[in-house]
């Protein structure tokens, strides 16, 4: 994944010789940073798929990486709570750039225009309770093409701040990025139509942004996130869920263990589907190949 020096790639331009080196947190981020970087660069990918980014730590390569990095790009400590102190840490001269705000709640009113009714619950949260929980709708961002289009601007923006000389290539990747994401979004509205009404089980709360998006029934979660195992009272509690749901939805990342307790004497469809992406090339395309992944996946719950 390491760039190779700038004089090796044939047809570097003058001005790509000054962009950073931008390290982004997961695969999909990473995918539409790769877009906003069209023709300038490419960025750096801290975390595979093959670990949920909610436990991940840092290996010493990987440190090594964001020390080098002149613009983080990261979801947020929602995401990855390792990175939140290792930013500023390990990279303390680079430019940070906190997609999704998980801890305070100042920034979070940029993302309240398209959750309105997801946001109306959460009064419960206004007081200093600030978990994983009450952003579910934001933290896995990227499963929402169009709230992707906006991460996608606010990229661009970021990347133009620190290194202007490429400030009209990022903005013009960023317009053809967001028209793409447009289409993607008309594509997943028709394949996830018929999934609509469905009483689902997932194995950890990272399907919120396509619930909100599509107007799917809010499955219930196994792992919400950040949170360890449930305890017994909930499991009970999933089981009766399960017992009533038309469709499982695991994930690569997630332990096969609790959703079998789960599904046990039920006869409940499972798929797998895979909101990271781990199997799917890394680079631009990475985003719109693992959402259509994603949307194909969850069309085998009602097939
Ligand atoms: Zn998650």
């Amino acid at each position: 994944m390491r760039l190779a020096p700038l004089a090796l790639i044939p047809f570097a331009t003058a001005a790509s010789a000054e962009a950073p080196r931008v390290v982004v947190d997961v695969a999909p981020v990473h995918s539409l940073v790769a877009q906003v970087m069209a023709g300038v660069g490419a960025p750096e990918l801290l975390l595979d798929g093959s670990v949920s980014p909610h436990g991940w730590s840092m290996r010493p390569a990987q440190a090594a990486l964001l020390e080098s990095a002149g613009v983080v790009v990261w979801t947020g400590p929602g995401l990855t709570p390792a990175l939140e102190d290792a930013v500023g840490t390990l990279a303390p001269d680079a430019a940070s750039v906190e997609l999704v705000a998980g801890e305070g709640h100042e920034d979070h009113e940029d993302h309240d225009h398209d959750h309105g009714e997801e946001e109306a619950g959460h009064d419960d949260h206004a007081e200093g309770e600030h978990d994983h929980h009450a952003h579910a709708a934001d933290i896995h961002f990227w499963l929402d093409p169009i709230e992707s289009a906006e991460k996608v601007a606010a990229i661009a923006a970021a990347l133009a701040e620190a290194d202007p000389t490429n400030a009209a290539a990022y903005a013009a990747n960023a317009e053809a990025a967001a028209a793409d994401l447009t289409a993607l979004d008309r594509e997943m509205a028709v394949a996830l139509a018929p999934l609509r009404g469905m009483a689902w089980v997932t194995a950890h709360d990272a399907w919120a942004p396509l619930v909100v998006r599509y107007g799917l029934e809010e499955p219930a979660a196994i792992h919400v996130s950040a949170t360890g195992d449930p305890g017994a009272a909930r499991m009970a509690e999933l089981r009766e869920v399960a017992a009533g749901a038309a469709c499982a939805v695991t994930e690569p990342q997630e332990p096969a263990r609790l959703m079998e307790t789960v599904l046990e004497g039920t006869e409940v469809v499972q798929v797998v589907a895979d909101p990271l992406g781990a199997d799917v090339p890394v680079g631009p395309g990475h985003h719109a190949a693992t959402l259509r992944a994603v949307a194909a996946a969850l069309a085998g719950c009602v097939e």
